[in-house]
């Protein structure tokens, strides 16, 4: 932990849109292994690369169990990709992009497709051993493949970025149009986690890198699964410490302070990035 950070974390005070859309998931409880037989009633999400149809069917023989949902075994089936569909027609049918389905299901429900989706992704994606190109196996006993040659295991994969909103001491907000983002929008800034960097280092170098600013007072938010397709959003606000901003004209094509009455097209309900936009224009007033 940074020294100085380390005073500035506390409980987050996250918005009400916040956990409405990513805290409401105390009737989900993960697990491992189904302690159920084949054909009870279970909660299926079947998964096409990113996309998914969810169903309530038997518990079938053969699936990555996830956990119970209001009590019901709830477990995700990988039907291979739409490319791998031989049935062009079928392969549409009933299937929808998690990006789509939010909004569209309860939010705990959608934050059960999203675990499903990176569960198969990975299961899918581990069948061989990266060290000796033997195939794996499923272990037993926790959500891992091994390799029976050389005995190298793999766990689900977790890319962690972080995410800030950065404030200035009049009051404005940090917000930037990123050269990868299809829609118009302004946003927080963001970036993966490098091996070897603590959680705050990472964000003083994104910043850095991507406007050319310092920034202090860093303030945990809260955090997101993001399974597109697998990191968790660690969310941060910060101070500015010193520097003009210098978007670097790769990533960040534009980057401005807003204040709470003129902001640009902000990210959809789905993204912590909006969730902290919306802290901040709650405890400016707004
Ligand atoms: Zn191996």
């Amino acid at each position: 932990m940074v020294k100085g950070a380390n005073q500035q974390v506390r409980a987050p005070s996250l918005a009400t849109m916040y956990e409405r859309a990513i805290g409401s998931a105390a009737m989900f409880v993960p697990g491992f292994f189904a302690n159920a037989r084949p054909g009870v009633p279970s909660f299926l999400v079947r998964v096409r690369g990113d996309r998914v149809a969810i169903e309530d069917a038997p518990l079938p023989e053969q699936a990555h169990f996830l956990g119970a949902l209001d009590g019901r075994p709830c477990v995700a089936v990988d039907e291979g990709t739409d490319d791998e569909t031989a049935d062009e027609t079928a392969g549409a049918a009933g299937f929808v992009g998690l990006r789509q389905l939010w909004g569209q299901v309860d939010d705990q429900v959608w934050a059960v497709a999203g675990r499903a989706v990176q569960i198969v992704a990975w299961d899918g994606t581990h069948r061989f051993c990266g060290r000796c190109g033997q195939q794996t196996q499923p272990l037993a006993d926790q959500r891992a493949r091994q390799c029976p040659n050389c005995g190298l295991a793999v766990y689900p994969r977790l890319a962690p970025a972080v995410i800030v909103l950065v404030e200035r001491s009049d009051g404005r907000a940090l917000l930037a149009r990123n050269a990868n983002f299809s829609d118009p929008f302004y946003s927080c800034l963001a970036g993966f986690v490098e091996p070897g960097e603590t959680l705050e280092e990472a964000v003083r170098r994104e910043v850095r890198e991507e406007v050319g600013i310092e920034v202090r007072d860093l303030r945990y938010f809260g955090s997101q699964p993001w399974p597109f397709p697998h990191s968790l959003m660690v969310g941060f606000v910060a101070q500015l410490a010193s520097g003009e901003l210098r978007p670097d004209g790769q990533e960040i094509t534009d980057a401005d302070w807003f204040s709470v009455s003129d902001l640009p097209p902000v990210p959809g309900e789905i993204s912590i990035a909006r969730a902290l936009i919306e802290d901040w224009r709650r405890r400016r007033g707004a």
